[in-house]
């Protein structure tokens, strides 16, 4: 078995003026990303996404992936994140090069799933998992005219039972924010805040024990990704964990991450750390220091596909059957065509609970049309 061919497709949208969505350090009304399908010579295909624009993968791909993978055996997929730091030598530090390893990693995964008639969690060591719980990433910066609570009671609506929403844009704000968001979820609940590395450390100390009464699980991004400093300062002044990864990518950033102790909780992002390969022994290194594991997905569907069945993989570690926290799952409430019409059947976290695919490889069906209609070139 060998792979016959590698096809990059960009894919794109826009919300109408007022509909936009943002954090603490930007706003937009497009969302971007790419994605990888390769087909082998017995016509098996795999989808992967690389989190990032798509010109540059396209570009990359061609220039320094496509004769290594054409020809290749999928099941030789693990020699791929180890040589992408020794071939091209001194490029594999770079999130662009991180990034197609990503997808040409899940979408050879998606093959070898395909192959052997197994859904991907199963076979990077995963017990069987059926469902996990969603958290409703929402609450975003927005040039809409809806009261600050309204994405917040419809997520309620919808069965979630748990929240991450957007704060860093000065202490008094971040309080309005987390006070309604609680009020709204109620005491039992999950909530966790995103600052988007918007502050600098005093900053952020200064809006984490002002918002503590009010339970947060995690604190995501307090500082600046690169700001490894930053992020042992306010580990060392605060009690709420604190969580990062969606901006970091391969093995040896999310190495430091844990080694020292700069976070309680990594996010690998399955379309930009490096794929599953990679993202397996990024989530070994964090367990074994009892460091959580939970993906970031803002990604399309084929992305969030990935990250559903590496989520269900990671070990529980150091929980017990009775797990106090539940594997959680990312899922941007805002709105995506990307996320909700590429797939045959869209995932669905109504009542508080994902489906985890159980079909072969990523166990999803990816609709072509759909694909057409947002592909950019
Ligand atoms: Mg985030």
């Amino acid at each position: 078995m060998e792979v016959t061919n590698v096809e990059t497709i960009p894919i794109s949208m826009s919300l109408p003026e007022g509909e936009g969505v943002g954090d603490a350090r930007g706003f937009g009304r497009t969302r971007a990303t790419t994605l990888l399908r390769i087909e082998t010579d017995d016509g098996t295909v795999g989808w992967g996404e690389a989190f990032a624009p798509g010109s540059i993968v396209a570009a990359t791909i061609d220039e320094l992936f496509r004769d290594r993978v054409v020809g290749m055996d999928p099941f030789d997929v693990e020699s791929l994140a180890d040589e992408s730091y020794t071939d091209p030598y001194h490029f594999g530090g770079s999130v662009f090069v991180q990034s197609c390893v990503s997808a040409i990693d899940v979408a050879l995964w998606d093959i070898i799933g395909k192959t052997v008639g197994r859904p991907v969690h199963r076979l990077l060591g995963g017990t069987e998992c059926r469902t996990l719980t969603p958290y409703a990433s929402t609450m975003y910066f927005t040039d809409a005219e809806r009261p600050l609570e309204r994405p917040v009671e419809e997520a309620v609506d919808e069965g979630f039972t748990a929240a991450k929403i957007k704060i860093g844009s000065g202490v008094e704000d971040d309080i309005e924010r987390v006070r309604v968001a609680r009020e709204i979820l109620g005491d039992d609940a999950r909530l966790m805040v995103d600052m988007n590395g918007n502050y600098r450390p005093r900053q952020a100390v200064k809006t984490a024990k002002a918002i503590e009464k009010y339970d947060i699980t995690w604190i995501e991004e307090p500082v600046p990704p690169e700001n490894e400093s930053g992020y042992r300062e306010v580990k060392s002044r605060i009690d709420t964990p604190i969580a990062a990864g969606e901006a970091h990518y391969g093995r040896f950033a999310f190495k430091r991450l844990v080694d020292d102790r700069a976070v309680d909780i990594v996010q690998p992002n399955l379309g930009r750390c490096g794929g599953f390969s990679e993202a397996r022994l990024i989530a070994d290194m964090a367990t074994t220091e009892n460091v959580a594991v939970r993906p970031h997905i803002w990604n399309s569907g084929v992305g969030m596909a990935a990250a559903v069945q590496f989520a269900a993989s990671v070990s529980s570690y150091p929980h017990t059957r009775n797990i106090p926290e539940p594997m959680m799952v990312e899922f941007d409430r805002s709105e995506n065509p990307l996320r909700s019409e590429i797939l045959e059947t869209p995932f669905d976290p109504s009542g508080g609970i994902l489906d985890v695919p159980q079909g072969p490889g990523l166990g999803i069906s990816v609709d072509r049309d759909a694909v057409e209609r947002y592909r950019t070139e």
